[in-house]
């Protein structure tokens, strides 16, 4: 089969874990007998270097006629004055809005060769960690009006809409099902007016799931919880803000930011696939950062946009072999023990695939 891929390097060591990611997908192209043809936009700090604004139009329009996208990272020391009129992060909330992209799954999950880089102690976790955020990304408090008032206090307007509730809950309840049929809702519905909202629709939904049980957390609860059981949860079903919040708390219990991916979906098949971790100017350019978050997120393309669920399997167990066989980049290797860069671990996963 054939797939359009549009390529968004972004900033930082974007390019560099980008690289290793179509590198692995070629190589899944070769394994399975599939074409995927790419094409590459600027996006971020290297657009607005180039031309001026951090999401032309044209990468806008590009990525509407693929098949999916994947992303690197944005951002840099370069583009941070808090006064420039346009940031590089303009860029990401400009682009998961022009494709409708309101699903942001968060996979967060330990692999047993780095139970070690976890930081929670080891009766924690001893049933394992293997969760997915399921987070709404274009409502809430992000989106809603800000502006300062005469008095000179900020204003953010949360809102949440019945209609933008019932699509993420239906995904989260639908990706539930092709795991361990366990969705937990979070919230603020004690407090909060659009979670009272949130907690109503997601009941209702869920009627329609009964297969799948539901439970519902106030997101102060989770955030302990987390820390405390963490392998009570599989799909955590929650807003824009609390999800961002979650996440990162979820993907920090797995030992290193540079392993997990993360997929945004809307209605269709058209995805936006990119790691959680941001374009890490610390060590851009040296060929040490870790692809693998970016080449899981590959998988999820495999998975979600492309219905590849073989070719997905079949990249995400090439990588555990190679973390199996004990390889590291350096974020993921114990202090003094050797570890590989960029380039061969990306190397080492497409030999994994057997090309
Ligand atoms: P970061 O995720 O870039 O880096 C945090 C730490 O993790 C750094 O020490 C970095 O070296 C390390 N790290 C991150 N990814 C790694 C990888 N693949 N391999 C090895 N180590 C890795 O977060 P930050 O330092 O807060 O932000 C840097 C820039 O990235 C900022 O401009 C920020 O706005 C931007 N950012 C972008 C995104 C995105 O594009 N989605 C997300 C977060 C931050």
């Amino acid at each position: 089969m054939e797939f359009k891929v549009a390529v968004l390097k972004g900033d930082g060591i974007g390019p560099e874990i980008v690289g290793e990611a179509v590198k692995c997908l070629d190589a899944i192209g070769v394994r399975f007998g599939h074409a995927f043809t790419y094409d590459e936009r600027l996006i971020g700090g290297a657009a607005i270097d180039a031309v001026g604004e951090p999401l032309p139009l044209e990468t806008v329009d590009a990525c509407l006629r693929v098949d999916a996208v994947l992303l690197g990272a944005v951002g840099g020391p370069k583009w941070d004055d808090p006064s420039a009129p346009m940031r590089p992060e303009d860029g990401l909330l400009g682009i998961r809005k022009a494709l409708g992209v309101y699903a942001n799954l968060r996979p967060a999950k330990l692999y047993a060769p780095l139970a070690d880089a976890c930081p929670l102690k080891p009766n924690r976790i001893s049933d394992g960690l293997d969760l997915v955020v399921c987070r709404e990304l274009t409502g809430d408090v992000y989106f809603g009006e800000k502006r300062r008032d005469a008095n000179g206090a900020g204003h953010d307007d949360m809102t949440y809409t019945v209609g933008e509730i019932e699509r993420i809950a239906r995904r989260a309840f639908v990706l539930a099902r092709g795991r361990r049929n366990h969705v937990t809702c979070v919230d603020k519905a004690n407090v909060l007016e659009t979670s009272r909202v949130w907690r109503e629709v997601v009941e209702r939904v869920a009627a329609e799931y009964p297969d799948v049980r539901t439970d519902y957390q106030y997101v102060d609860n989770t955030a302990m919880q987390l820390v405390i059981n963490p392998s009570q949860f599989d799909v955590i079903l929650t807003g824009n803000l609390f999800g961002d919040i979650l996440s990162d708390e979820a993907s920090c219990i797995t030992g290193s930011i540079g392993m997990l991916p993360s997929a945004s979906l809307g209605d269709g098949k058209l995805g936006l696939y990119e790691p959680i971790h941001g374009s890490a100017p610390d060590i851009a350019g040296k060929g040490v950062a870790n692809p693998i978050a970016t080449i899981l997120s590959v998988a999820m393309m495999l998975r979600y946009s492309f219905d590849l669920h073989e070719e997905a399997d079949t990249l995400e167990a090439a990588v555990e072999r190679v973390l199996d066989a004990g390889y590291r980049t350096g974020d993921i290797a114990k202090p003094g023990e050797p570890h590989v860069g960029s380039a061969e671990m990306g190397d080492l996963i497409v030999k994994a695939l057997g090309v």
